[in-house]
């Protein structure tokens, strides 16, 4: 991208009196805007000829990186395999234009379809009732502790006000509890990355009369199954507790095992994560949270209507294209590109807990340490290869945690590549440290100043009227 006028706001590319439309003739007469609302002043709009506009949305789309156009191993996120029949399907008319506020009896077939996708969920959980009112995980999660909480309340326990995340848990899982109004007791992990069950026990035993629920995604944050969970179900239960899944790790479970069976009574599934939304930039999501019969009658209203439909749709597009038979097939072959990713590296990168992963694995940085090339330096210099970054400095129980998650449908070319091109950062970290500290150097901007931008972002183009281009 050498040409300056890509690089350009459309404001800087405006010239005084450049059109781009012709309209057509007012064919319903002239009608006076009255004066009380007409504006003052002149709102300043850039004014372009059309190529200028195609050319700079075209090329400001081009600066985007997608599934669509290249390996995205963000961990954590499950920002996967987004087949094109799904959207097809989301996209149908009559799909596309049902109005919340339409009779029902006029929209039974898009009804009907909501039922099915939760039989679907059902079977797949274990679960017997699904609510899909919120519009992510996070939501999900809120949902979920406000039932738990109603239900407490409905038995008039009302002591019970604390929940036990992991030290490994999402940010979201303690702040939702937060919002929800409890207090966030934290439980430790082993040096193998699992719970541990003996702090659990302690925490249980102190303070077991006021435990409303305990929080776990598994497999967890770092990749690993839990393998104690109908122990940790069965210490919560005898407390009075309920057990919440946080159901954004479903995708290496998928078809193999259940929450339902493993002991969990409420559960949130990221629709957009393992029923295939392209997510990025955050939306549009859809976090339906399942609960164990009989406690449907706590859900809380927490959005109207039955959230993000085209969401859903996807969802039971994707599910009915894989059937009973071929869901069973993610999540092993998620498991095997992610182990086959990490073997193939944990010579040159520091792998802090050796063993079988699931969808997902966690390296610790570059395994030498000498070159202080940092695994910032690592994400920034695979977008020069082309590469989107996989997630980083998360989970906070490593220094130099970066966290790969490669999804089931990609080839093994793909992902040979991939190691190929760490292997070859992790040799130029050795040889030559300053190409790598200093990348990314083939994308538009550089690194930016993460701080500034979170605490001063510039959003808007300020208009200085004599920088204005005149023609
Ligand atoms: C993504 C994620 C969440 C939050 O889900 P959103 O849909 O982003 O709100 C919660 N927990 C885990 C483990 C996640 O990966």
């Amino acid at each position: 991208m050498n040409n300056k006028l890509y690089g350009k706001l459309i404001f800087e590319l405006s010239k005084k009196g450049r059109v781009g439309y012709s309209l057509q003739d007012n064919e319903y007469g002239n009608y006076e805007i009255p004066a009380s609302m007409q504006r003052a002043e002149e709102v300043d709009l850039p004014e372009c000829d059309e190529l200028t506009v195609v050319r700079h949305y075209t090329n400001l789309s081009n600066n985007n990186f997608g599934v669509d156009t290249g390996f995205y191993p963000l961990g954590s996120c499950t920002m996967k395999y987004n087949p094109k029949i799904n959207e097809e399907m989301a996209a149908q008319s009559p799909f596309q234009s049902l109005h919340p506020e339409q009779p029902a009896d006029t929209a039974k077939g898009a009804l009907e379809m909501v039922a099915m996708l939760e039989h679907s969920l059902c079977e797949l959980t274990g679960l017997a009732h699904f609510t899909f009112k919120p519009y992510a995980g996070a939501h999900g999660e809120l949902t979920g502790l406000m039932t738990i909480d109603n239900y407490h309340r409905s038995r008039g326990d009302l002591a019970r006000k604390k929940v036990i995340v992991p030290d490994s848990a999402h940010g979201t899982n303690p702040a939702s509890a937060a919002v929800c109004g409890l207090e966030i007791i934290e439980v430790k992990s082993l040096a193998d990355g699992t719970v541990d069950y003996e702090d659990l026990k302690r925490i249980v035993a102190e303070q077991g009369s006021e435990i409303s629920a305990m929080m776990m995604t598994n497999p967890n944050t770092l990749g690993l199954f839990e393998t104690r969970i109908p122990e940790i179900a069965a210490l919560i239960h005898d407390c009075g507790g309920l057990m919440y899944y946080d159901g954004a790790n479903l995708n290496p479970m998928l078809g193999v095992c259940r929450p339902g069976d493993m002991g969990f009574d409420v559960m949130h599934i990221n629709l957009h994560k393992t029923f295939s939304t392209p997510h990025g930039g955050g939306g549009p999501g859809s976090g339906p949270v399942g609960v164990r019969e009989g406690l449907q009658e706590f859900f809380p209203v927490v959005s109207p209507y039955h959230g993000n439909f085209s969401v859903m749709m996807r969802a039971y597009a994707y599910i009915l294209s894989l059937g009973r038979e071929h869901v069973k097939e993610v999540g092993p072959l998620a498991t095997l590109n992610a182990n086959y990713i990490k073997e193939s590296l944990k010579d040159v990168y520091e792998l802090p807990i050796d063993g079988l992963c699931c969808h997902e694995f966690v390296f610790d940085g570059l395994k030498d340490k000498s070159t202080g090339v940092t695994t910032m330096d690592v994400a920034k210099r695979l977008l020069d290869y082309g590469y989107h970054a996989p997630t980083i400095y998360f989970p906070l129980l490593f220094h130099e945690s970066l966290m790969v998650e490669p999804t089931e449908n990609e080839s093994k070319e793909t992902l040979d590549e991939f190691i190929a091109v760490m292997r070859q950062i992790a040799e130029e970290a050795k040889t030559n440290p300053d190409e790598v500290k200093s990348a990314p150097h083939n994308t538009p901007i550089g690194r930016v100043d993460d701080v500034l931008a979170a605490k001063h972002p510039v959003t808007t183009w300020k208009v200085l009227k004599n920088e204005r281009m005149e023609d």
